[in-house]
């Protein structure tokens, strides 16, 4: 599989990674100058881009926490992580999946989640966990489909139910 990210381990030749340069649009820099900066809280670094010589700067902090989750009511909870990997690792009982699986999948979703903001409504969450999951163990994903779906409204989740019946009713071997 191809990550769309390039990752470059340890902090061999090309790490840190080259940022696309500004001026010129070229994915080739070399890092002159890394420091500590906001007492810690961010690293500078001076980069000078290899195709045109530009010089720019690119800060490095962590992603702010608290992501949050915009229930029906209108009441918003942060986003429990342990809660839901728990939830997950209940629907994938005695299914052969690993809790690494669980781990990655929670990863990604927190991952596509702050992409779009630090909110997300417990539906966009809910939906967003039963995609990755049907992708990784359908029982599993029917068996949370199903939990779900007795504290929240569940039209969606029973068109997909039934989706997910006709697509793997008819299930035989194909081709090999
Ligand atoms: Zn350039």
């Amino acid at each position: 599989m191809r990550a769309s990210g390039r990752f470059v381990a340890g902090g061999g030749p090309g790490y840190p990674p080259s940022v696309r340069c500004p001026t010129c649009g070229s994915i080739d820099d070399r890092v002159i100058d890394s420091r500590e900066v906001e007492e810690g809280a961010a690293v500078r670094r001076r980069r000078v881009c290899s195709g045109c010589g530009h010089r720019f700067t690119t800060f490095e902090r962590a992603v702010p926490g608290g992501l949050s989750v915009l229930k029906r009511s209108g009441a918003r909870e942060p986003f429990e992580r342990g809660k839901l990997v728990a939830g997950l690792l209940a629907a994938c009982k005695n299914r052969p999946v690993e809790a690494g699986d669980v781990e990655g999948l929670v990863d990604a979703l927190e991952d596509e989640v702050r992409q779009r903001g630090s909110e997300v409504t417990s539906q966009e969450l809910g939906l967003a966990v039963l995609d990755r999951l049907r992708e990784l163990d359908e029982v599993a994903y029917l068996r949370f489909a199903s939990v779900y779906k007795s504290f929240e409204d569940a039209q969606d989740f029973e068109r997909e139910a039934g989706l997910l019946l006709k697509r793997t009713a008819p299930k035989r071997p194909t081709g090999t």
